[in-house]
């Protein structure tokens, strides 16, 4: 499905003894990388499908690493939920994204709302509320600001105390909004029985639209169903006008994906708000 992004491991390994050698590497260090700063985010804008205009944006994790380059998320966040390092490179991120919020209130761009992923792992642990709390209110912001993706493996795998966990965030003013919805799992039941606020439609349903006949019927279906329970929907993987013009035929109002931007160091992404309209 993640037919870009995954590139990045050819830049700097060119055969698979290396690439596990990498792996290897890689498992040692997540740790380290954290204390030595070596992770960084970038910001993916969201902007209404209408007329581009920014409407928030994704927080998506890089790690530079001192030796490898830069790596994409795809080749360690698996590794880093195995050995438990994403509960904390998670919390680092959250507060890393609300550091960033601060500065560009800060700086006279208010941006409405900045999204954060968050691993089951990370969701499944109690101390979520409390790491956001703190997060958030180290800068003094809302919660409304803040929105976090889960994947839907969050809500298949319940835990006995993820409704206190949703209750806790929900008290804080964030927004849950399902990541790659359709990709994993096909229970609907936990949208009636959960605080959700949205889903993203994975791109994988984007690619083949508008030629693919059940690409389009899954976004429809996505669609309709968002609609008639009161979800919010963000299309994302946007790459195309014809997939932007079949999402607003949808009543897709929201996108993100390479026909707007891809993920923006923050100074570009600081432009890119600043930028009155496109
Ligand atoms: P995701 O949450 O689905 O994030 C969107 C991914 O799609 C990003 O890849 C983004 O660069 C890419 N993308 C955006 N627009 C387009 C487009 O138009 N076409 C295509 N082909 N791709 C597009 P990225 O940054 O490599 O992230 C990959 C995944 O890593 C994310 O998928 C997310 O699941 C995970 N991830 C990223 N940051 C974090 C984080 O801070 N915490 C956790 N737990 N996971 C993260
Ligand atoms: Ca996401
Ligand atoms: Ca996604």
């Amino acid at each position: 499905a993640k037919r870009r992004g995954r590139n990045t491991w050819q830049r700097f390994n060119p055969g698979l003894a290396r690439r596990q050698q990498d792996r290897v590497q890689i498992e040692s260090q997540l740790r380290r990388a954290l204390d030595d700063d070596e992770f960084h985010l970038v910001y993916q804008p969201m902007v209404s499908l209408h007329d581009g205009r920014v409407r928030g944006a994704e927080a998506l994790l890089r790690w530079r690493h001192r030796t490898l380059g830069e790596i994409m998320p795809d080749n360690f966040i698996g590794q880093a939920e195995a050995t438990g390092d994403i509960v904390r490179i998670g919390a680092w991120v959250i507060g890393q994204a609300c550091h960033q919020i601060c500065a560009w209130r800060k700086s006279g761009l208010p941006i409405e709302r900045v999204s954060v992923n968050v691993s089951h792992r990370q969701f499944l642990g109690e101390e979520l509320p409390q790491i956001v709390a703190a997060a958030l209110g180290k800068c003094d912001l809302p919660g409304s600001i803040l929105e976090l993706e889960i994947t839907e493996r969050v809500l298949i795998e319940e835990a006995p105390d993820i409704l206190a966990t949703f209750a806790a965030l929900r008290a804080l003013g964030v927004s849950l909004v399902i990541d790659d919805f359709g990709e994993g799992y096909s229970a609907l039941n936990y949208l009636r029985r959960l605080p959700i606020q949205g889903i993203k439609l994975s791109r994988q349903f984007l690619q083949g639209v508008p030629e693919n006949r059940s690409d389009v019927a899954i976004c429809q279906a996505v669609a309709g169903m968002a609609k008639g329970l009161g979800l919010s929907v963000v299309a994302e993987g946007v790459e195309t006008i014809a997939q932007r013009d079949f999402m607003l035929d949808l009543g897709i109002e929201q996108g993100q994906g390479f026909l707007y931007s891809r993920g923006l160091p923050p100074l570009e992404m600081t432009e890119y708000l600043r930028r009155p309209s496109r």
